[in-house]
């Protein structure tokens, strides 16, 4: 990790999509997907589960491949990138934590060990710059476990563990699936600390994909997700729903569950104001 503040990467996604062919069947788990995502800002993708959000990640990391729609990571666009350029990319500029990646760890080896082999995936001209694993494990307020052996460490600080290895090598991206998932509270509220840690002082943009909405809360920013697309989204100011590319427009949650799809809506304008109500009603 460079000790450098400002190194966060952006993200523009344009019409994504993935289909995974399995056998004769299809699924369309990413079904255009738009989303832009600032230097340095933190997003929570929510949606239930079956909703794409893996997906969705695994493409941003570079290790799903698009199967249309274009993606740029900083100015790297990805789906042009040879699978050497893409390697290189997460070994140096993305750091990703895949869902329940702290099991695999080196349970022998302790956090300091842990973090130091990463960094042995760097590039030789990124190497000079890294933060030594002490101070890395220092700066995210890890210091007290920096020479535990894994397996003597209970879950969630593992978690803590694997997303300090994860920006080992200061990338300016770092992905997470579920990284609170199997936590209690204090636990998950002790990640949430750590992503803020690497956030302020690292400056990294991060995506966390989420089932909890306290950590969409705690990340300030939140899109969510159903049946491969973006509906709407939260910031601490609101909640919005973005009107798709084809001109449609997803309800929340509460209102779908009133209006199930197919129900006709009646959509009145008035000014500038637009009022939906139910056909029947
Ligand atoms: P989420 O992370 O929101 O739970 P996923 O991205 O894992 O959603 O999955 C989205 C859809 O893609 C689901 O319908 C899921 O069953 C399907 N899917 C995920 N991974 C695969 C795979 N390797 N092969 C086939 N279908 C998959
Ligand atoms: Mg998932």
């Amino acid at each position: 990790m460079s000790d450098m503040a400002g190194n966060g990467l952006t993200i523009r996604c344009e019409e994504l999509v993935h289909i995974y062919r399995t056998g004769d069947v299809d699924v369309v788990a990413v079904r255009g997907v738009d989303l832009d995502v600032d230097a340095g800002e933190r997003l929570a993708l929510l949606g239930p589960s079956g909703s794409g959000k893996s997906t969705l990640l695994g493409m941003l990391g570079g290790l799903i491949p698009l199967s249309a729609g274009r993606a740029w990571i900083g100015d790297d666009e990805i789906g042009r990138l040879t699978e050497r350029q893409l390697l290189r990319m997460r070994a140096d500029r993305v750091g990703f934590v895949l869902q329940g990646a702290a099991r695999n760890l080196f349970p022998y080896g302790t956090a300091t060990d842990n973090v130091r082999f990463a960094q042995r995936s760097a590039s030789r001209a990124r190497r000079g710059d890294l933060l030594a694993p002490a101070e890395v494990l220092d700066a995210l307020g890890l210091a007290d476990i920096a020479e535990q052996p894994m397996a003597s460490l209970s879950g969630g600080e593992q978690q803590r563990v694997a997303l300090a290895v994860a920006v080992a090598n200061g990338p300016g991206l770092l992905l997470a699936d579920e990284p609170t998932s199997q936590l209690d509270e204090p636990a998950r509220d002790a990640v949430l600390d750590l992503l803020d840690a690497v956030n302020e002082r690292f400056g990294t943009t991060i995506v966390v994909v989420t089932h909890d909405e306290e950590v969409g809360r705690r990340l300030g920013r939140t899109v969510s997700m159903r049946f491969g697309q973006v509906g709407h989204e939260g910031r601490h100011d609101g909640q919005f729903t973005v009107v798709g590319k084809d001109g449609s427009v997803h309800l929340p949650d509460d209102v779908l569950a009133a209006w199930p799809p197919g129900t006709q809506v009646v959509v009145e304008r008035d000014g500038d104001q637009v009022r939906l109500r139910r056909r029947d009603s």
